[in-house]
């Protein structure tokens, strides 16, 4: 379950697609929404904390937290995504007692790009971490067809500077262009070397990327179906992003078939409304989705390991499970990095000399 606790946030970073606001969460509203689930909450059920920027809603993160501790005595564990310029040690001691795992959005040497005046304060944050919780948290690096170049070099600096969970993500719903994708091949070659390298020194691999995924199988969208997410403008989704998409946009044909309305309403028409939004979220299944050149999903060789985001295809597309041809791209450029780095590795334990030459 995901809590946007308000759309405000002290970052413009280029490539956020959520809109900000005034809309901020009561306290009232989260344990109305956390009260009317719990029948149907499973035995551990993650609780994110989201914004804007969710450490200027400090106070309501401490709320939400005490309640769900009171009255669901341990049943959540709690997440929560910050861009960590306002982070400080006492936060960092209190997520740590709560137990919560952390993200920290921060872009490496591409950090500039997005908020100059953010560096120092940010790497700090992340010395604090690193310093005081050092198992909580993960850092998450997007990079965007400009930034790219910085890709390698930027997770390579992160690697040395130990962190113990990394996150390297694409901002795919912005065109890719040739040369940025023949750019992006590159660095995840170079990424690879660097990797592979660290997991020689140290036995451990970081990146969670480049970690062996067993799970196979077609992809589907989790929202709508173990997922919910509660707006700050008091409006529930399968997930957060959804209202990215289509939140502003109430005549769009597809915002009463994915938005489960408003709070009050959500409660009120809980039975008779919810599952029909709900078989709505159903349909999101990466073998129904097509690319904008009509080429199905369904019939690629590579159906079983490739997963994406149907929402944020269509903040590229306009069109829900629509997916741009880039991105399509992007998802085999990163298996052949994947399969580089597993086949350079060899069996657990042993790196093959020469294997990525
Ligand atoms: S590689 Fe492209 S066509 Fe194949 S499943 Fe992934 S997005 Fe769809
Ligand atoms: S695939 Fe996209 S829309 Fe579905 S749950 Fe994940 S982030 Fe949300």
């Amino acid at each position: 379950m995901t809590l946007v606790l308000s759309d405000r946030c002290n970052f413009s970073c280029p490539y956020c697609p959520q809109q900000k606001g005034k809309n901020v969460l009561r306290i009232q509203d989260i344990t109305a929404f956390l009260d009317l689930l719990r029948p149907r909450l499973a035995q551990e059920v993650w609780l994110g904390f989201y914004g804007g920027e969710p450490l200027l809603s400090w106070p309501l993160v401490e709320k939400t937290v005490a309640y769900a501790e009171e009255k669901f005595k341990g049943r959540f564990r709690f997440t929560l995504t910050t861009n960590g310029s306002l982070l400080k040690k006492e936060h960092i001691f209190y997520l740590k007692k709560n137990r919560f795992k952390l993200v920290l959005s921060y872009d490496g040497l591409a950090q500039k790009n997005r908020d100059a005046g953010s560096v120092t304060t940010v790497e700090k944050a992340l010395a604090n971490l690193r310093e005081h919780y050092s198992a909580g948290y993960a850092v998450n690096s997007v990079f965007t067809p400009q930034t790219v170049p910085l890709l390698a070099v930027s997770m390579a600096e992160m690697l040395k500077k130990g962190h113990k969970h990394l996150l390297c993500s694409l901002d795919t719903s912005v065109p890719w262009q040739n040369a940025d994708l023949t750019a992006l091949e590159g660095e995840l070659k170079q990424l690879v070397s660097v990797c592979l390298e660290h997991q020689q020194k140290t036995g451990s691999m970081p990146l969670e990327n480049l970690k062996e995924n067993e799970k196979k199988g077609v992809f589907a969208c989790f929202a709508g179906r173990d997922r919910l997410a509660l707006l700050a403008d008091n409006t529930v989704w399968g997930c957060e992003i959804f209202h990215t998409l289509l939140g502003r946009d109430p005549h769009n044909p597809d915002y009463a078939k994915y938005c489960f309305g408003k709070l009050a309403d959500f409660i009120s028409g809980f039975k008779e409304v919810t599952p029909a939004v709900a078989a709505n979220y159903a349909e999101l299944r990466q073998d129904y989705f097509f690319s904008t050149k009509k080429e199905m999903c369904g019939l690629c060789d590579d159906l079983e390991s490739c997963a994406v985001c149907p929402v944020t295809a269509a903040l590229a597309t306009g069109i829900l499970a629509v997916l741009p041809s880039w991105t399509c791209e992007v998802k085999k450029i990163t298996r052949r990095a994947q399969a580089g780095f597993a086949a350079a590795l060899g069996p657990p334990g042993r790196i093959r000399q020469n294997a990525h030459a």
